[in-house]
């Protein structure tokens, strides 16, 4: 039994930088009883290099469910378990909801442990306005529900951050610009890491920015709101 007290305990990692990852987040994962992972392969690679010696299981999308309760159920027997996901926020477009709702149901203390989150790190780097913003996670992959998803952001009257695959994002580029070409947007990739790289204008000049060239890596969009008009 560790020293901390029982709980699920949602640690934030670092989303490429480990010069990132905070004391705190190490010291729980340290203690914790068990470290619920969303791939125990990728996880286990920073737990090697902290000398981590926690006990993993896996806790991803396909068995969140059924793993949700064997977590709580850990609680509910005094131990503590950490929840971390591939990078970032555990919960942000990652598994955790399902324990975080359930385990509230069962009342056993949640504790976020907060850090990086490619998120808000693209968005406070954008130079978008940051007062209210809107988070889609990933858009429909084609078809009228992408293109009706699009026209909808683009009406948005906070700033949108979505994310993308570098396999789509000329695509998604061009969509807005077909929309509305004076929009401006900002690409945020490989945050944190060797390549970091904004690139920002209108939907048009990023666009033309782009040209053939070849994003690889993660990518945030943050596209800006939809400007009011005046009305005298
Ligand atoms: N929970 C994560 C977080 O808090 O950032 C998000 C997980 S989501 C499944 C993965 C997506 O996050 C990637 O496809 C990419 O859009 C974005 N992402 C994660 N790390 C990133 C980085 N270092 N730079 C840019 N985007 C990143």
């Amino acid at each position: 039994m560790s020293e901390l007290s029982p709980g699920i305990y949602l640690v934030s990692t670092p989303i490429g930088n480990l010069g990132d990852l905070s004391e705190r987040q190490i010291e729980i994962l340290t203690d914790c009883d068990i470290i619920a992972c969303e791939d125990t392969r990728r996880s286990k690679k920073i737990l090697v290099k902290l000398k981590i010696k926690t006990r993993v299981i896996s806790y991803h999308e396909h068995n969140e469910l059924r793993k949700s309760q064997t977590l709580i159920d850990y609680v509910l027997n005094e131990k503590s378990v950490a929840v971390v996901s591939d990078a970032g926020t555990p919960g942000i477009s990652d598994p955790a909801y399902r324990v975080v709702s359930e385990g509230i149901k069962n009342n056993i203390p949640i504790i976020p442990i907060p850090g990086p989150c490619s998120i808000i790190t693209a968005l406070v780097a954008s130079g978008l306005p940051t007062d209210s913003f809107v988070f889609e996670g990933f858009l429909p992959q084609k078809g009228e529900k992408r293109r009706g998803k699009i026209e909808t952001l683009l009406n948005e009257n906070r700033t949108v951050v979505l994310f993308e695959s570098p396999f789509r994002i000329h695509k998604l580029v061009d969509e807005i610009a077909l929309l509305d070409s004076e929009r401006k947007i900002v690409i945020a990739r490989e945050l944190t890491k060797v390549y970091e790289e904004f690139i920002r204008g209108t939907s048009l000049e990023v666009s033309q920015l782009l040209g053939n060239r070849k994003l690889k890596g993660e990518i945030v969009v943050i596209i800006d709101r939809k400007k009011r008009t005046k009305i005298d």
